[in-house]
């Protein structure tokens, strides 16, 4: 994945909306983690992370994603995101490029026999269902399009996009949603549940926030062409490091630390309560 001072990040070729100033930001190099005020350490520790900031440390934290292809197609886009759910993101990647270098194109893929296939992705806790499931997915299309790819998707409208995915079930919402964002202007960063509980540490939407506008306030702080990736990061992320059961997150281990609001304020919560419960 391109960090903000080296290579651009491999992704859609279809960005539609113009760099934002936080996309800007990414071009003049790193931004320094938000520091804790003298005057007021409590007040600057209960800010929101930068997203800037969160991004960066979460692509330094994830190279893998460098391994990317530069241009990634409908087809590409919506393998990947599968892959991601399926394992851990640097292996998906890993998975993902093998399956894009040992066969020429995903039409090889189709018509290859699902053991060849899945010996690409042993990382999988289910690899012959997983090749099973792709290959499936890839015949269907064939059989209905007569081509194996997703660019038609282009000229389809929202409910017609929601209609094929429900024909082909087994995709998650928000690899859907990263259909409709990029081919239909879809404003949003699409997440699954587990990511919000990790958005809402960091600051990014208080609690109470929707899902819906955190996801399109997100949206609108980051370049259109580095949507995919920041999902991708953002997933990884909330299942890795902070998931939503709070005895399973590694604050200490984890890359966003410095500039995340929460570690304080359970630090805060914890001394109140013991504070309470010394009866001082
Ligand atoms: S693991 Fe801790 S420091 Fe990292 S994002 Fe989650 S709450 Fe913040």
């Amino acid at each position: 994945m391109a960090t903000s001072s080296s290579k651009k990040t491999p992704s859609e070729s279809s960005g539609k909306k113009p760099r934002s100033p936080a996309a800007k930001s990414d071009k003049g190099g790193s931004r320094p983690p938000p520091k804790a005020s003298k005057a007021s350490p409590k007040a600057a520790a209960a800010k929101p992370i930068k997203v800037d900031y969160l991004v960066e440390k979460l692509e330094e934290a994830h190279p893998a994603l460098a391994e990317l292809p530069p241009a990634l197609d409908n087809l590409d886009m919506l393998v990947l995101a599968h892959l991601s759910q399926q394992m851990p993101l640097a292996e998906a990647t890993k998975a993902f490029v093998g399956l894009k270098v040992q066969f020429v194109d995903w039409n090889e893929v189709r018509i290859s026999t699902a053991g060849e296939v899945q010996e690409l992705l042993r990382s999988a806790a289910e690899p012959l269902e997983l090749a099973i499931f792709l290959k499936d997915f890839l015949q269907r299309l064939f059989l209905e399009q007569h081509h194996v790819g997703l660019e038609f998707l282009r000229t389809r409208t929202n409910p017609e996009i929601k209609n094929f995915f429900k024909k082909h079930s087994g995709f998650s919402e928000s690899t859907m949603g990263l259909i409709l964002e990029r081919v239909n202007d879809y404003p949003v960063v699409p997440l699954e549940g587990s990511a919000q509980t990790f958005l809402e540490r960091v600051g990014l939407g208080p609690p109470g926030t929707t899902a819906l506008s955190r996801q399109k306030d997100l949206h609108e702080k980051i370049p259109r062409e580095r949507v995919l990736a920041v999902a991708l990061l953002i997933h990884e992320h909330a299942r890795a490091t902070c998931p939503p059961d709070e005895g399973e997150i590694d604050c200490p281990g984890c890359a966003l630390k410095r500039g995340c609001p929460y570690p304080a304020k359970a630090t805060r919560r914890k001394k109140e309560s013991a504070r309470r419960n010394s009866g001082k």
